[in-house]
């Protein structure tokens, strides 16, 4: 096993952040760049937007599937760290996009493994995910066996163990975050598989309903991108923290009933839920994040109608989005009738 000291991070340094241009990622590359970083922003913008990256950083729209792309860049701009955020992180849907899922989110994540080893990266920053907890009690902790329920969350710990057998192995140090509802600016509220936030205040602004898949009992923590993307970006300057594994987000779970609620206040109308039949999903988590409040000086900051009525200010700036179905699922057996409505919706107007 390798042991020698970690350099850490100085400005100046060139750093590679993938899923650049979608909403976390979009805002560690603005932190990267305050702190004078040189950053390479790498996106295909399957999911994100090119508005969303600050003009500064050198932006290259491209995917982490393109292993000559990936490697191309590490030899022209020899980065010092990377932050991989890209991933389609549609949680229920993995199961019926498998391959997909594992290609984007698996083997995407070896391809700049793999360039990262071969070029000596100091440190590599992956946002894992509390899907990889799956129905653990709350609140979860690090220490936990990973037991995720689907295959998103599978594909997110096979990655955290491949770096740590990389970091055994070739010595290269790394950061694991495990964010969870996460909100806020520059979220794409188009997609309709994923960020309930997102999706009610799309929803609102077309005049419709809250989609709530079961009773809206489940329970989960929301937080806020300005007390998220900070410490993400900060890790490579905490050589205590490499190597580790850090559950990050807010402490307080609420209700899916109780977040229409407040969502619905900040964009000033009366709740309207449309209860659907519940979906196969873990029903209450919440983290503890005293490991990263300890070694990250993690703070939990903004509550949660504060950071909603941030983000309804934005939303209502830019508008309704168009939600598209997904179209090449590769599995339709047991998807929940609301998503088999999206489907049809796309055939009637293909057809
Ligand atoms: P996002 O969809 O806004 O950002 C992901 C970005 O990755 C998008 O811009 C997309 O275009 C890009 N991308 C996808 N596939 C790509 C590919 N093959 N090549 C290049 N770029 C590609 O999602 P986000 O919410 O900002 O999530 C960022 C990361 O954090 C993801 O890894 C996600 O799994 C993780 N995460 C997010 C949350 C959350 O609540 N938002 C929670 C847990 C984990």
């Amino acid at each position: 096993m390798h042991t020698a000291s970690p350099a850490t991070g100085s400005a100046g340094d060139s750093i590679l952040v993938t899923g650049a241009a979608g909403f976390i990622g979009s805002h560690v590359v603005s932190e990267l760049l305050a702190r004078g970083h040189r950053v390479v922003a790498l996106d295909d913008l399957s999911g994100g937007f090119h508005s969303n990256v600050d003009e500064r950083a050198t932006f290259v729209e491209g995917s982490i599937l393109d292993v000559a792309l990936v490697d191309r860049l590490f030899d022209e701009h020899r980065f010092a760290y990377v932050f991989h955020l890209a991933a389609y992180a549609a949680e229920g849907l993995s199961h019926f996009i498998r391959r997909y899922n594992y290609q984007s989110n698996l083997i995407g994540s070896v391809n700049l493994i793999n360039a990262s080893v071969r070029h000596e990266v100091r440190c590599f920053v992956f946002t894992s995910s509390i899907a990889v907890y799956g129905h653990a009690r709350p609140p979860v902790l690090e220490e936990m066996a990973p037991s995720p329920e689907d295959p998103y969350g599978i594909a997110k710990a096979a990655v955290e163990q491949d770096l740590r057998v990389s970091r055994d192995l070739f010595g290269m140090r790394y950061v694991v975050f495990r964010p969870h509802n996460v909100y806020g600016e520059r979220q794409n509220i188009g997609d309709p598989y994923r960020n309930v936030v997102g999706i009610f205040m799309n929803k609102i602004l077309q005049g419709e309903p809250l989609p709530i898949f079961g009773d809206g009992k489940q329970s989960r923590a929301f937080s806020y991108i300005s007390d998220v993307a900070p410490v993400i970006a900060d890790s490579i300057h905490r050589p205590e923290a490499w190597d580790q594994i850090f559950n990050i987000g807010a402490d307080r779970p609420v209700t899916v009933n109780e977040l229409g609620e407040t969502v619905s206040r900040a964009m000033g109308v009366p709740f309207r839920p449309h209860y659907l039949p519940a979906r196969h999903e873990v029903l209450h988590t919440h983290a503890s994040h005293e490991k990263a409040r300890a070694l990250l000086g993690f703070e939990d900051r903004v509550g949660l109608e504060e950071g909603v009525g941030a983000m309804a200010a934005w939303v209502q700036q830019i508008g309704a989005r168009a939600s598209k179905a997904f179209g090449a699922l590769e599995i339709e057996k047991g998807l929940p009738p609301s998503w088999r409505d999206l489907l049809a919706a796309a055939d009637r107007r293909v057809g």
